[in-house]
């Protein structure tokens, strides 16, 4: 049985709180380890940490800093396999699919690599006669991330390479489900030359983030994870004055038009719906075919295909997708599923009570797919965070727009079809952070930034990209002038731009 602990000061350390929960794996149920649950008091300690390692690293040169950087990037690459089988022995995920989720973390390291450029600020001379003005951007000084189970290494991966190559120091709290793998990322970034204290890993659960968002040295918080749980940080946090992002929950739609290719389309939904179990932010959950036949041509086609998925634990190489992360999470979906068929959805495929040779405590589902779901429906209206799609018909494109816009979630969206009119009015007029033209999942390259609209998004900065940098930094705006441009006498007048004065 494991033990996993902290991170903090370049090597592990067990707290002073007694309190733990199980890491289980979710392809047998059975307990694999466990994890400490920082307290308030060992919270305060690793901010103290942060805070002092934060003075020398924050004036550490950003192109030393970037060096440790390529050196992370490098660890990483060379650890990819070991980082994988960590993640999906926790996560339950496909081995593919980690890989994957580690390869889209770089790519974010690379893009901090960027950073001295990206600080470069702007400088404008003669603003006044002797008068010069700059901006520049400084980094805020201890920032805390607090990340779900779903993507354990890519989602901390969004926010500390940024936030680290700004010159902040970062203590992470990434989910009490999937932690390990983060912990040994942790030792990377220490054998890649990162100063002691500048980075540290906080297990725990709801104390741990309580402390982190209450202690005053603790500048902003950057969170992903469920709606309420974001909501409830945002307040928290900003009531406390802190910069804080919080990513959220979502429902994501695919419009099919009626020019789509249906073929194309089916494929595209197997991967967006049923990758990764559905667990994706970005998981497409709804599809709304346009019209009757369409719609008709998709089930047909979707069908076959959802009773073909291979549904097996990380370990069988020929697995699309493992089990979901938690007993109470496999409960939640069939409670959804439940709901549905009542209120009269048609159940099409149906995963429930899928048995897996040798793992029968997995927390193992099938694909399943419902047809002529209505938008008063909870299996429509809720995220579900399985492997569930919905098909919701519409009779109009209008129809389908005004179905997006009017939902409370706003994180992704598609649209599959060969009219350019269609796909411009659809990114023009729709309410949503992240839009795809033929593209299921739409998730912006590391230097764009991630986020979406309505309850997807509390806060004012997207991730990673120039929104990460903006979030990371102060801006500051200097304007000076050296004794010889300085004219004799008081000024008690207000303007810019004279040729004699500036104010
Ligand atoms: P979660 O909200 O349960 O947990 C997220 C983090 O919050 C974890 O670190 C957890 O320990 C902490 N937490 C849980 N309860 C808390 C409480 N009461 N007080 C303070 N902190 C608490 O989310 P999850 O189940 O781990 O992840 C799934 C959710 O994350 C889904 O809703 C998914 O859509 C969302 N997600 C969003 C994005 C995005 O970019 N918008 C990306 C990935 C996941």
């Amino acid at each position: 049985m494991k033990m996993v602990t902290h991170f903090v000061n370049g090597t592990t350390w067990s707290g002073e709180s007694a309190r733990t929960a199980k890491i289980y794996n979710p392809a047998t149920g059975k307990s694999i380890g466990e994890v400490a649950l920082a307290s308030k008091a060992d919270v305060d300690k690793v901010v103290d940490i942060a805070f002092e390692a934060f003075q020398a690293w924050s004036m550490t040169p950003p192109a030393k800093r970037v060096q440790i950087m390529f050196n992370f990037r490098d660890l990483l690459r060379s650890n990819i396999d070991e980082l994988a089988e960590l993640l999906s022995s926790e996560h339950g995920k496909t081995i593919p699919d980690a890989k994957g989720e580690i390869d889209r973390g770089i790519e974010v390291i690379e893009f901090a690599c960027g950073i001295p450029h990206l600080l470069k600020g702007e400088y404008s001379q003669q603003v006044a006669n002797g008068v010069d003005t700059y901006s520049v951007r400084q980094p805020l000084g201890v920032i805390a991330g607090i990340t779900p189970f779903n993507f354990p290494a890519m989602v901390p991966l969004w926010m500390y390479p940024v936030s680290l190559a700004c010159g902040n120091s970062f203590i992470l709290k990434p989910s009490e489900r999937d932690p390990s793998v983060v912990m040994r990322i942790a030792e990377l970034l220490d054998e890649a030359g990162l100063p002691k204290g500048v980075f540290s890993v906080v297990n725990g659960d709801k104390e741990a983030v309580d402390a982190l968002l209450d202690n005053p040295k603790v500048d902003a918080a950057s969170f992903v994870g469920s709606t309420s749980i974001g909501h409830y940080i945002y307040a928290r946090g900003t009531n406390n004055g802190k910069r804080i992002q919080a990513l959220c929950g979502a429902k994501n739609h695919l419009v099919i038009m009626p020019d789509a290719d249906i073929g194309q389309v089916a494929d595209a939904l197997m991967g967006s719906a049923y990758g990764s179990a559905g667990e994706r932010c970005m998981a497409i959950s709804v599809a709304v075919p346009v019209g009757k036949d369409t719609a008709d041509k998709l089930i047909n086609a979707l069908k076959s295909r959802v009773e073909a998925l291979k549904i097996a634990p990380y370990t069988d190489a020929s697995s699309d997708m493992g089990p979901v992360i938690t007993q109470e999470s496999l409960d939640r979906i069939n409670g959804f599923i439940a709901e549905g068929i009542e209120k009269g959805a048609s159940l099409v495929v149906d995963g429930r009570d899928l048995k897996v040779d040798g793992h029968e405590g997995g927390y193992f589902i099938g694909g399943c797919l419902f047809d002529n779901v209505t938008t008063d429906m909870s299996i429509y209206k809720d995220e579900i965070f399985g492997p569930v799609l919905s098909v919701v018909r519409a009779n109009s494109y209008e129809e389908a727009v005004a179905m997006i816009n009017s939902h409370e979630y706003g994180n992704g969206t598609a649209i599959f079809t060969r009219d350019g009119d269609t796909a411009r009015d659809f990114t023009t007029r729709i309410k949503v952070g992240m839009v795809g033209v033929n593209v299921p999942i739409p998730v912006p390259v590391a230097y764009h930034s991630f986020g979406g609209w309505k309850r997807s998004l509390f806060g004012d900065h997207h991730i990673h990209g120039m929104e990460g940098v903006r979030f990371n930094t102060h801006l500051k705006t200097v304007t000076e002038r050296w004794p010889s441009g300085i004219k004799e006498g008081a000024v008690f007048n207000f303007h810019s731009g004279s040729d004699t004065h500036s104010d």
